[in-house]
């Protein structure tokens, strides 16, 4: 199958940090299947290591970092340049709580590690493009879609 992941799932240091998010679960997982890697924050241009951002508001949509900088474009963007990477893929695996990847709570935009329902900007451009998207913690529901092939 192709499946597209987050990079920083997949051990790239491309989070706000620096760091990664490294699952080994889900690399032994997906070993025999084509991996499409992306990262849309990075896509869109944003430096690593870079401040925190969080979604304000989702009607409109509007993402800012810890010190008040609107980077709404930025997210924007980066979904749509993740987005046309993702041809033809079966299904997506993107990092829980993320503002862009997240897709089932992110951030409530207080920068207060409070979450709230809500999907990040590339998590919700996939879900209204119909494409199934998982989160990392969701094993069992991925195994399923493998199994199924
Ligand atoms: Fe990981 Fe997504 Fe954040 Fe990139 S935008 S670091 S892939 S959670």
């Amino acid at each position: 199958m192709k499946i597209g992941v987050s990079a920083c799932l997949l051990g790239d240091s491309v989070t706000w940090k620096g760091s990664h998010n490294e699952s080994l679960i889900l690399k032994e997982l997906l070993k025999d299947h084509e991996i499409i890697k992306v990262c849309p924050e990075v896509l869109a241009g944003l430096s690593i290591p870079r401040n925190p951002s969080e979604i304000i508001s989702f009607q409109p949509l509007i993402i800012k970092d810890n010190k008040n900088n609107d980077v709404s474009n930025e997210f924007k963007n980066g979904a749509l340049y993740a987005l046309d990477q993702l041809n033809d893929i079966d299904f997506v695996i993107l990092k829980a709580n993320s503002p862009s990847c997240g897709n089932q709570q992110v951030y409530d935009g207080t920068f207060s590690h409070r979450l709230v329902e809500g999907k990040g900007v590339f998590a919700d451009l996939l879900f209204k493009k119909g494409i199934i998207v998982f989160n990392e913690n969701q094993i069992d529901e991925i195994k399923k879609c493998l199994e199924k092939g």
